[in-house]
């Protein structure tokens, strides 16, 4: 935070006047009674009020009071708001009398932020259950700390009639805490009680085929206490929140789990849990203390955490998961079910898998109608769609974001350097998001999802233009991946009258890692994730650059291998373990045992033909690495979701084991300074066979194959460091989302004097790659302005 406080003047004891203009998030956040109590508090004269910018006040008064009224203004500023300066000038003194909020003033460029949406707080949680307060069991209870911001936002500033409270009309009792600057509701935009905000309704599936209707007639506690008798039942809630419809059933109650799988199509990913307090959530995970942080912390985030093994959990809440993701209630209207119901709830997005949440009413219905047996909505609109967030704990780190959104967005993540023109970066293609900059200033859009299909497309075409309105970025530049095949590199070649800047994928990954620390480079980076284009059009995934913002060079990679079906290499593991094993035996492989119920012998045939031709493409990718181990020790043949495999292997890894696989470093072009590196990854499977032909179980490969794997990716980053005179290494890309690899590598890097820099407000998967993007782009652009182009690129 930067303070730009002027020389005091005037005589000790004589009056003083200032004028403070405070920049951050501190709009709908409390902040302007917050300066009349404490200017009240000080017997300061003047005024405070807010425009497009932030917060500006005049405090008039004692010279020591004025001291202590600037001193205490960011110290002592509330929760929600985040104080990123405080520029004063000294103001010719005034006979006004008395401290005053005056009305917003409008014009000029919108720069306020916008703050994320809230977890109710403790005062108004004690309302809540408070059976004397008029807000008693009130589900839409909120007040300057907390509520919902981000979800309900049309535009700036932030104010009543530019939320989707905007229809609802305050009754006296609301209005005059609204307007009483000493009341913990001033100006609080989504204020509201049983007389005149927001209800609740319930309705039911009616018909054949079923569609679900607001019946309309059961509304308030009725219909919250009909809704828990439900879930008790077995039945499938579908619950509107803050962000998006959620679907929740008993997390006990294995046939209603089953079902909503069933429905849902979704076949294994782990589905998060909701429980009623830390004490139910202690139950169910094993948490350490940086995990009961970030689990009790104002953004609310589903946290993954190690399950307990005596834990009362239906079997298809997470098959084949070592951890269960978990959240506290973050809304009125959760905390209230969750304590009637007394129990955790299966709490997972409400679509059929691949789809964005739902988050209309109209659209909700129709689309849950096949999924849920009851649906509890309510009326106060969702403006955009937020799905939950999702973060694990990493030792010595913030905290590892698998997902960033709601809690978290929009808050800013500032460049390292500042944008010589405003832009936007639209992303990857899966986990997509997209980042809006201006100056040092830089927005992360919510996490959009899979662009696979037309609904997702959408709402990533609205979350650009939410974006650009918001923060008022009118981007001359749109920066994108260099996939040519990617929706999202499609939709910013067709924008119009901007320049168009191509992004190579892992410098966007290195690039993001480097801009949230603030830094810009050199340094060296092991990149690993499943699919990202390379300069020289093969598909490349486990890499080592030495890059800062501006540009990157390839020092290494993993040994390339043919990816055999191409995309159908992605769902079916087995297909890499049979590339693999063509590539290190240099013969086709006879089928391992681990596969012979799985793969039918004609298609191992067939595709290990394809694997020793021409045919297929080539990759380096670090994620097909571990889809074929998963594949070869009888893990995983199939998926249902890319990653699975990994994921599912890190959760089977023994972890006693001390055994590794080799992994050799090849030495390029002689060995010379300047050569890249080649991990061998032959050796290893030759290696995996051999176990797998012994009978080793899934645990010890696996752990083996991590160890081998955590101290290769260590030396070849000392060995490049070294060589090329950096200190600073970067781990990033989605591979990185695995603790055991990352913990082991970020062990041995810091060992041995390196310093290492890991994602920790973004995550290290594709939801990063747009904040990475915007980060090179306005590197390339401050390093030549007047070209406009990059300045310089990886070689091809
Ligand atoms: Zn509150
Ligand atoms: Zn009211």
């Amino acid at each position: 935070m930067q303070s730009l406080v002027p020389e005091r003047t005037g005589s000790p004891g004589g009056r003083r006047r200032v004028r403070a203009r405070v920049t951050g998030v501190v709009q709908g956040v409390g902040f302007r009674p917050y300066v009349y109590r404490l200017a009240r508090e000080l017997e300061l004269d003047g005024y405070v009020l807010n425009d497009e910018r932030g917060v500006v006040v005049e405090a008039e008064g004692a010279s020591p009071a004025v001291e202590a009224f600037l001193a205490r203004l960011p110290a002592e500023a509330p929760p929600l708001a985040s104080v990123e300066g405080v520029a004063c000038q000294e103001r010719p003194t005034e006979a006004q009398e008395g401290f005053r909020i005056v009305a917003s003033t409008r014009g000029g460029e919108p720069l306020a932020l916008v703050s994320p949406d809230t977890a109710t707080c403790e005062a108004c949680l004690r309302e809540l259950f408070d059976h004397g307060d008029r807000r008693y069991r009130y589900p839409f209870i909120n007040c300057t700390d907390c509520g919902p911001r981000f979800t309900i936002v049309r535009d700036v500033p932030y104010d009543r009639p530019l939320t989707t409270m905007a229809g609802f009309e305050m009754c006296p009792a609301c209005r005059a805490e609204y307007e009483d600057p000493l009341d913990r509701r001033f100006h609080a935009e989504p204020n509201a009680c049983p007389v005149c905000g927001p209800s609740v309704r319930l309705g039911g599936a009616v018909g054949d085929p079923p569609a679900l209707e607001e019946v309309g007639e059961v509304a308030g506690d009725a219909a919250l206490s009909d809704a828990v008798e439900a879930l008790l039942g077995g039945a499938i809630l579908a619950l509107k929140g803050i962000g998006g419809y959620h679907l929740a059933c008993r997390a006990d109650d294995e046939p209603a789990v089953a079902r909503l799988r069933t429905r849902k199509h979704r076949e294994d990913r782990p589905f998060a849990l909701m429980a009623g307090d830390l004490e139910a959530a202690q139950a169910l995970v094993e948490l350490s203390e940086a995990e009961e942080r970030l689990l009790v912390g104002r953004e609310r985030p589903i946290v993954l955490a190690r399950r307990r093994s005596d834990v009362a959990v239906a079997p298809s809440v997470a098959p084949r998961s070592a951890d269960l993701g978990v959240m506290l209630p973050y809304s009125p209207l959760h905390h209230v079910l969750l304590s009637d119901v007394g129990l955790p709830l299966v709490m997972t997005s409400g679509n059929l898998s691949d789809e964005p949440i739902a988050y209309r009413d109209d659209d909700a219905l129709r689309r849950l109608a096949g999924i849920a047996d009851v649906v509890l909505g309510h009326d106060r609109p969702i403006h955009i769609r937020t799905d939950d967030s999702v973060v694990r704990a990493v030792p010595g780190r913030s905290s590892l974001v698998v997902r960033r959104s709601r809690g978290y967005v929009p808050a800013s993540i500032d460049l390292p350097l500042a944008s010589p023109r405003p832009l936007v970066a639209y992303g990857a293609q899966l986990k997509s998001t997209v980042c809006v900059a201006k100056g040092r200033r830089a927005w992360v859009s919510h996490h959009i999802g899979d662009l696979e299909n037309l609904e997702t497309l959408r709402s990533f075409r609205a979350g650009v233009e939410h974006f650009e309105r918001l923060f008022a970025v009118a981007p001359e530049v749109v920066a994108h991946d260099l996939h040519p095949d990617y929706l999202s590199t499609n939709e910013a070649l067709e924008r119009e009258g901007v320049e168009h800047v191509g992004i190579q994928h892992h410098h966007a990954h290195l690039a993001a890692c480097l801009a949230e620390h603030g830094e810009r480079g050199p340094a060296l980076g092991a990149i690993y994730d499943g699919t990202g284009y390379g300069t020289d059009a093969t598909v490349w995934g486990g890499e080592f650059l030495v890059a800062d913002l501006e540009g990157f060079e390839r020092a290494g990679w993993l040994w390339p291998v043919r990816m055999p079906g191409g995309d159908r290499a992605v769902r079916e593991p087995w297909r890499m373990a049979c590339a693999w094993l063509q590539e290190a035996l240099g013969e086709e492989p006879a089928m391992p045992a681990t596969l012979v119920a799985e793969v039918d012998p004609a298609m191992w045939h067939a595709v290990a033909q394809v694997a020793a031709s021409e045919l297929a493409p080539v990759t380096t990718s670090m994620g097909r690495l571990f889809d074929a181990v998963a594949a070869l020790c009888g893990s995983r043949a199939r998926v249902s979701y890319e990653g699975q495999a990994a994921v599912e292997l890190e959760a089977a890894c023994d972890e006693d084991e001390r055994g590794a696989y080799s992994l050799p470093l090849v030495e390029t072009q002689g060995g010379t300074t300047d050569a890249p590196l080649v991990l061998d990854a032959r050796a290893t499977m030759r290696e995996v066979l051999a176990d797998v032909a012994e009978g080793a179980p899934v645990a010890t490969v696996s752990a083996r194959f991590h160890n081998g794997l955590a101290e290769t990716t260590a030396r070849a980053c000392q060995t490049l460091a070294g060589r090329r005179g950096l200190d600073d290494v970067v781990l990033s890309g989605g591979v990185f989302q695995n603790r055991r690899l990352l913990t082991n590598c970020v062990t041995r890097l810091e060992a041995a004097g390196l310093r290492v820099l890991v994602p920790e407000r973004l995550p290290p998967n594709d939801g990063g790659i747009a904040y990475g993007q915007a980060a090179v782009a306005a590197a390339q652009l401050a390093a030549a302005p007047a070209r406009g182009s990059p300045a310089r690129s990886g070689p091809d």
